[in-house]
C-alpha cells in the first residue's frame, strides 16, 4: 500500500516523498481513510507507531480541500499532555504541511503568553496545545474554538493521569458538538473509556 492510494493533495504526497516515507505504517493504513471520511476514532497506539501522521495528514487534507464551516479561523485542535509532545506534533504539521500555506499555533505553559497570543490573533487553522494554557488564552478572549471541525485528544491516558480532566471538559464546552473527534491513547482504563464514551460518536476502534 502507498500513500497515493489515499488521494492526498499532491503537496502532502510530495512532502512525504521528500521525508522518505514510502509506505504508511499499520495505524496510518487503518486510520487515514476513515478519518478522511469523517469518522470518529478511538485508537490504541503507542508513540513510535506513526500515530501523529495518522491524524495530521487527514486533517491537513481536510483543511486544504473543504471550505471552513465557520468564520473563526481555527478549524482543527490537537490537545496533548506535554510541551514536548506539542513541539513534536507541531514539527510534524510543519513538515507534512510544508508549502500549503496552512498556519499552526503552538500553545503550552511555562513560557510567555504574549507571543502565543500574537500568533493566535493573526489567525491560524490549526492549534496544538496543552489544555491549561489554551484555557488561559480562551479566558483572555484571544482565540475562539467555536469553528473547530476536528478535535484530537492525543495521549489521552497521560492527559488524564496528569489531572487535565477538568481543563479538557472546560475546553470541550467551547467546541461545537457537531465535530469529528479522534482519541489516541497508549493505555485504556475507566477514565479513558468514560472520556471516549461521552465525547465520541460511533467511533471506529483501532488497536496497533
Ligand atoms: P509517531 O509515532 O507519530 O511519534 O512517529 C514516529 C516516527 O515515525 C516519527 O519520527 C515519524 O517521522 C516516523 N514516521 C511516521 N510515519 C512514517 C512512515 N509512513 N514511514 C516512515 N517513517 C514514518
Amino acid at each position: 500500500m502507498s500513500f497515493a492510494e489515499f488521494a492526498l493533495d499532491p503537496r502532502l504526497l510530495s512532502n512525504l516523498q521528500q521525508l522518505g516515507y514510502t509506505q504508511p505504517t499499520p495505524i496510518q493504513q487503518q486510520a487515514i481513510a476513515p478519518i478522511l471520511a469523517g469518522r470518529d476514532l478511538l485508537a490504541g497506539a503507542q508513540t513510535g507507531t506513526g500515530k501523529t501522521a495518522a491524524f495530521v495528514l487527514p486533517i491537513l487534507q481536510r483543511l486544504l480541500t473543504t471550505a471552513a464551516a465557520a468564520t473563526t479561523p481555527v478549524r482543527a485542535l490537537v490537545l496533548v499532555p506535554t510541551r514536548e509532545l506539542a513541539l513534536q506534533v507541531h514539527q510534524s504539521v510543519e513538515r507534512y504541511g510544508a508549502g500549503t500555506g496552512l498556519r499552526a499555533a503552538l500553545v503550552y505553559g511555562g513560557v510567555s503568553i504574549a507571543a502565543q497570543a500574537e500568533v493566535l490573533q493573526a489567525g491560524v487553522e490549526l492549534v496544538i496545545a496543552t489544555p491549561g494554557r489554551l484555557l488561559d488564552h480562551l479566558r483572555q478572549g484571544v482565540v475562539s474554538l467555536s469553528g473547530v471541525e476536528v478535535l484530537v485528544l492525543d495521549e489521552a491516558d497521560r492527559m488524564l493521569d496528569m489531572g487535565f480532566a477538568d481543563e479538557i471538559n472546560a475546553l470541550l464546552a467551547q467546541l461545537p458538538v457537531a465535530r469529528q473527534t479522534l482519541l489516541f491513547s497508549a493505555t485504556f482504563n475507566d477514565g479513558v473509556y468514560q472520556l471516549a464514551k461521552s465525547r465520541l460518536r460511533d467511533p471506529l476502534r483501532i488497536e496497533v
